[in-house]
């Protein structure tokens, strides 16, 4: 990839370093999701944050508006995230893609996982953006998150709730909102106390990171 770190030359602060990614993330082609985008979904959040937060990509809301989660499963991160006082202007927030993925069923698009290749040729937009705001914990949220920046054999049931060193941070992976979202009865109970378990674990690390700060 040959412009994207570019940004880091002459002493740019964080905010401008990503709003140059965030200009060329919105002019980019380098993959097909680029023709059936409405608009490209950057980021949004703290750039000072020491915590990041990785989803998968932009569904229909998030390609409407550009803005990471702010359909359902966006509402349900606001209350992971307030179960332990934080808000999503705490933290920072994106996606492994920066563009919707989509398939048509029954004359309607659909939200579809991205596939490798797509993550693959994004994954620099993502390694820059953790460049530039260099926090000291990351959770993925949900296995694609998890495969790009842990392990790509990383499988959600069994490794999520763990810490994993990623050159320096601390980083864990929990279960996707949306996955929440599907499940019913008795998974959904399990699903959420997993899910609170571990952004209690996060939490603890952010309040070490803010004290480590003071
Ligand atoms: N799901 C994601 O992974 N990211 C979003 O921005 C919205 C839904």
């Amino acid at each position: 990839m040959d412009n994207l770190f570019d940004a880091t030359e002459g002493g740019e602060s964080r905010e401008e370093r990503l709003a140059g990614l965030s200009r060329q993330v919105a002019t980019c082609t380098r993959c097909d999701l680029a023709s059936g985008r409405t608009n490209t979904v950057f980021g949004t959040g703290d750039p000072h944050s020491p915590l990041m937060l990785v989803g998968e990509g932009p569904g229909e809301n998030e390609d409407a508006t550009g803005l990471p989660f702010v359909g359902r499963a966006g509402k349900l991160l606001d209350d992971i995230l307030k179960a332990v006082e934080l808000t999503r202007d705490q933290v920072y927030l994106t996606n492994v893609v920066k563009c919707r993925a989509t398939l048509e069923e029954g004359g309607r698009l659909r939200n579809r996982p991205p596939k490798a290749g797509e993550i693959k040729t994004c994954n620099p937009y993502l390694e820059a953006q953790i460049d530039a705001v260099k926090p000291e914990i990351i959770l993925c949220l949900g296995g694609p998150a998890a495969k790009t920046l842990i392990d790509k054999d990383f499988r959600i049931t069994k490794d999520r709730g763990q810490w994993y060193d990623k050159n320096g941070l601390k980083i864990m992976a929990t279960f996707h909102p949306a996955y929440v979202l599907r499940q019913r009865g008795d998974d959904l109970q399990n699903t959420k106390r997993l899910v609170w378990k571990d952004i209690q674990a996060v939490h603890d690390e952010y309040k070490k990171a803010m004290a480590g700060r003071k």
